[in-house]
């Protein structure tokens, strides 16, 4: 990405990486139930030593982790008639697309919001009959000059006087009507500037003919310098603050791909991304998951850390299961996260994690929309008030979790890879260790050290489950 020239003269106001704990204990996720029963006073060996064996003979596939990727292997490979068990650690199936109904009676998302998009036939093929599923409603926005939970903006910054208006995310057009001046009639005011955006929005259709969305970095890389001022408001404004708590570090360190997932739409539009299928299961995704997972051929453990049983013998490049070499026809699918599996022999591969801190509000409506960003808050990043997904029914009450990125450490889920030069070699070296090693696959977000969406995610799938395929008629 081109260097924005903001980075070397960073505003006064620029939010530093701070990691603040939420104010409330983290409620959710609990801690997972101990897989390992412990008699009062046992020590960690011999509670290990107490762990009941897993008989995995009668199966074809052991499949850890029943996320989208798990969970589609062993529907595809049950479908083959094979014998599938699949280990979860959490207390449910459907891994970070868990949803429930709260005590206010609100289908929540426990470990953040969740919209499923797609444009692969082949992707919607896996999911569509799981579920009923309904065009989302609400669009998400952008809130530059409030912290709702503060009451005002800290100090020094730019707008800690005023307030813009919350606008649509992704990015389009009405941000520029709200900072440079609405619509362009005589004598419209915006936040910046007054009567400009007519002609900005003019000059970016013809910097970009043809074009719907463009990244940042293709703002930044623009040669007219309004558009180039633009992107430096936008940068300022929200990329910077909203990046450096998401990710713990400066924008410029992170791989462009991250910034640049953001688009900024050259119209009025709404869509994040430009597929057919943007839907949302009305019943929610554990539904979804338990229709799929509902196969004679497919046992599930909950519960059930499933390195209590598998290791890695890197002396002999061999999988063992309670000590033992696998059985012969056993494959193992891992989709963990592949440090963790290889004992963190090279040092941990770094994540970003997140606390929610939920909470009741007795309200009508919290916020504009089902999921704003407040970039300029302190501490967290965005707020999402669930009853806004698909206008849930609850009178008088709404729920709310705010969103607190931290370092993942111990104790708390590993969700986003964070995906610099330095980290990517880490997992390069970690893949080098682990591939080769008979009868292991490994795929998904943490085995993989990759960001993927839910459809990248079934993709992988029916990745691997192609493979499975091939490997097994070749056995035969
Ligand atoms: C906050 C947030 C919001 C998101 N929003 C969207 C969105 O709107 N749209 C979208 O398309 N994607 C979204 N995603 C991405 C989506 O969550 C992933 O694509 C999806 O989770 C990937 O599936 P997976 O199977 O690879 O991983 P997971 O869903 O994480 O499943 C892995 C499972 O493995 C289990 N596990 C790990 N180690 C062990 C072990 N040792 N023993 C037993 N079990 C183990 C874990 O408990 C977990 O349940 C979002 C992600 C996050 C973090």
């Amino acid at each position: 990405m081109n260097k924005p020239s903001l980075f070397q003269n960073p505003a006064p106001y620029a939010a530093r990486p701070d990691e603040i704990p939420p104010p409330a204990l983290m409620s959710y996720p609990p801690p997972p139930p101990p897989a390992l029963m412990r008699s009062a006073g046992a020590s960690r060996r011999e509670a290990l030593e107490q762990v009941q064996p897993i008989d995995i003979h009668n199966y074809d596939y052991v499949i850890v982790g029943c996320g989208f990727v798990g969970s589609v292997v062993a529907r595809k490979m049950a479908e083959q008639n094979k014998k599938c068990l699949i280990l979860e650690r959490r207390r449910h199936i459907a891994g970070n697309m868990f949803d429930e109904v709260d005590e206010n009676g609100i289908l929540v998302q426990r470990y953040g919001v969740h919209l499923f998009h797609t444009g692969s036939e082949d992707v919607w093929d896996v999911v569509k009959d799981f579920g009923d599923w309904r065009v989302r409603d609400n669009p998400s926005r952008v809130d530059f000059s409030s912290d709702p939970l503060a009451g005002v903006l800290h100090h020094n910054h730019p707008f800690e006087n005023s307030f813009i208006e919350p606008v649509v995310y992704p990015f389009n057009f009405s941000v520029i009507d709200t900072l440079y001046g609405g619509g362009g009639g005589a004598g419209a005011s915006g936040v910046l500037y007054k009567d400009k955006a007519a002609e900005l929005k003019e000059i970016l259709l013809k910097e970009f003919p043809g074009r719907d969305r463009v990244t940042i970095s293709e703002l930044y890389a623009s040669s007219d310098k309004d558009i180039i001022e633009f992107a430096d408001i936008l940068f300022e404004l929200d990329f910077r603050p909203y990046t450096s708590k998401q990710w713990g570090v400066d924008p410029e360190q992170l791989d462009a791909s991250v910034i640049n997932r953001v688009p900024m739409l050259l119209n009025y539009g709404t869509e994040l991304v430009k597929v057919k299928y943007q839907r949302v299961p009305k019943e929610g995704f554990a539904k979804v998951f338990e229709r799929m997972l509902r196969h004679q051929n497919i046992d599930i453990a909950l519960n059930t850390d499933a390195l209590d049983h598998l290791k890695i013998d890197f002396d002999n490049n061999a999988a063992l299961w309670d000590g033992k070499p696998l059985p012969q026809n056993a494959t193992i699918l891992w989709t963990g996260a592949i440090d963790e599996l290889a004992g963190y022999k090279l040092g941990k591969l770094p994540y970003r994690s997140l606390a929610f801190d939920w909470r009741t509000e007795y309200t009508e409506s919290y916020q504009p929309g089902l999921c704003v960003a407040y970039p300029n808050a302190k501490g967290y990043t965005r707020i999402v008030e669930y009853k806004k997904l698909l206008s849930q029914y609850a009178p008088g009450v709404t729920s709310i979790a705010v969103e607190y990125p931290l370092q993942a450490g111990k104790g708390m889920e590993p969700y986003y890879p964070i995906l610099t030069c330095g980290n990517k070699k880490l997992y390069e070296k970690y893949r080098l260790m682990i591939d080769g090693i008979p009868q292991l696959a490994l795929a998904g977000r943490l085995a993989d050290y990759k960001y993927y969406d839910m459809d990248a995610a079934i993709e992988r799938a029916l990745e691997i489950a192609r493979q499975f395929n091939k490997k097994d008629a070749a056995a035969v």
